[in-house]
């Protein structure tokens, strides 16, 4: 009988995961199912991309029927786990709720913004972790222009050209970045607010940008930004929100309709419904071959996982990137059929290599194998990392078409929030029901 491998979760380490499945179990021998809540792995790197208008959205994805062969997918939303049982509970996309028997459970259900409980804030921010956030970040942009450009009063108008981000890690140094190169690009095409200007602002708790990378990158990428207009303030920390405005821990009450939040992750709510042990941070916890701590039979990797990182000698879990949840991804589909064959396990061993940090306007800091770049040279070796890593040749020919026609063309200014949900047929009839004749 064919042995049934589930994994849950569909981004960087389950995509990954089932390649690697696909790879090295026996067509015959095994049965994969993949259950996610939606059909394509976001490429998250690009997404600053995809809200600065220079990416179109769909090029930032990667469906996974396409590059999947075997593998069932099942499109239905995670709901729980009974590991004694060896069941995956779910939601499917009808609302239906059912029950999948697995033999061996790959957990890869990544993160969710870390929200804190900052008065307003989740009202009023916005995060930027989806497709979705991305598309309405850019939106919400371009409708700030065109409000501000019917407004009279400059001390009005000032609210809806001025940006705060939160959280100065990659998100929120790309994100602050990149979309302040895309209203940049736009400006001229609103005469008024050309005269008023935009502000931006990125606030970040601890003493620096951008811990993921060498102080000297860090405080390069602080010069450049700064060198653009664009305020940091560290040591810093929002203190509330309202639809007006947000107050800094400085006391400083600034005037902005747009706080975009993007400090940190954490695992989403259903991770603690898996009956599975957790770290203090919710993570879960996992051994050097990514098998779960006291489980024969699941697995974890990713944002979820906290896995013992190689480069801090196991002292601390690996960092929640991209790099990691692929290399976790391919190793626990080896992992997951040494076992079932009877092999060995292999230890989770990968090093980050290199970091990008892309600035916009064809600046990046890098640090790569050592070597560290600044500038257009750092750009230019994110473009060509990214393309070598998105999975597929057409997809990698489509972000070349776009960053060519990128650097030849201004980018387009069209708010195009309504896409998708057009208004109902009813609003077309000359008499719709319920309103009187
Ligand atoms: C803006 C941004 C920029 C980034 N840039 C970089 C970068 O440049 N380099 C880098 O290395 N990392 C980067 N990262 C981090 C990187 O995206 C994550 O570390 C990576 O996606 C983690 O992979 P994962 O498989 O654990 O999770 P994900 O890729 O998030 O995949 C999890 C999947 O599980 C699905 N899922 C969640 N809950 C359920 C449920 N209940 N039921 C079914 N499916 C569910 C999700 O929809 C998703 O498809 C960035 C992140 C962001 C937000």
């Amino acid at each position: 009988m064919a042995l049934n491998v589930v994994i849950a979760g569909g981004g960087f380490g389950g995509l990954y995961a089932a390649r690697s499945l696909e790879r090295h179990l026996p067509r015959h021998s095994a049965r994969i199912t993949l259950v996610t809540d939606r059909n394509f792995m976001l490429y998250t790197p690009l997404l600053p991309g995809a809200a600065a208008g220079s990416l179109e959205p769909r090029h930032v994805v990667v469906p996974l029927r396409e590059e999947l062969d075997w593998t069932d997918i099942r499109i239905a939303t995670v709901t729980g786990a009974d590991p004694a049982a060896k069941t995956v509970s779910m939601r499917m996309l009808d609302g239906g709720e059912t029950e999948l028997s697995y033999d061996q459970l790959v957990v890869a259900l990544g993160s969710v913004s870390r929200v804190l409980p900052i008065p307003g804030l989740a009202e009023h921010g916005l995060g930027f972790k989806t497709l979705p956030d991305a598309v309405a970040l850019r939106n919400r942009a371009i409708l700030q222009l065109e409000t501000a450009e019917e407004i009279d009063d400059p001390e009005a108008r000032r609210e809806y050209l001025t940006f705060v981000y939160v959280g100065a890690g990659y998100a929120g140094l790309e994100g602050i970045a990149e979309l302040q190169d895309y209203v940049a690009d736009l400006l001229d095409r609103y005469p008024r607010c050309r005269l008023d200007g935009t502000r931006w602002i990125l606030v970040e708790a601890t003493d620096r940008v951008m811990p993921e990378i060498p102080p000297a990158l860090a405080e390069f990428a602080t010069r450049e930004l700064r060198s653009r207009g664009i305020e940091i303030h560290t040591n810093t920390r929002l203190e509330e929100v309202g639809e007006r405005h947000a107050t800094l821990s400085t006391g400083e009450r600034v005037a902005t309709r747009t706080v975009c939040w993007t400090a940190g992750v954490k695992p989403p709510k259903v991770v603690r419904e898996l009956g599975l042990p957790l770290t203090e941070h919710g993570r879960i916890s996992t051994d050097a071959t990514l098998r779960v701590e006291g489980q024969e039979c699941v697995w974890a990797i990713g944002d979820a996982a906290a896995v013992p990182d190689p480069a801090q000698r196991g002292g601390r879990p690996c960092p929640p990137t991209a790099q990691h949840a692929l290399r976790q991804g391919r190793l626990v589909g080896e992992n997951v059929a040494a076992t079932l064959s009877g092999g060995r396990l292999r230890r989770f061993r990968y090093r980050t290599l290199g970091v990008f940090v892309d600035m916009g306007q064809h600046k990046a800091v890098a640090t790569a194998v050592g070597v560290h770049l600044r500038g257009f040279p750092a750009w230019f070796a994110a473009r060509t990392y990214h393309l070598a890593a998105m999975p597929g040749v057409a997809r990698r020919l489509r972000l070349m078409v776009d960053w060519t026609v990128g650097l030849l063309f201004r980018r387009a200014s069209a708010e195009l929030g309504a896409l998708g949900r057009p208004d109902s047929l009813a609003t077309a009839l000359d008499d719709p029901p319920g309103e009187p004749r």
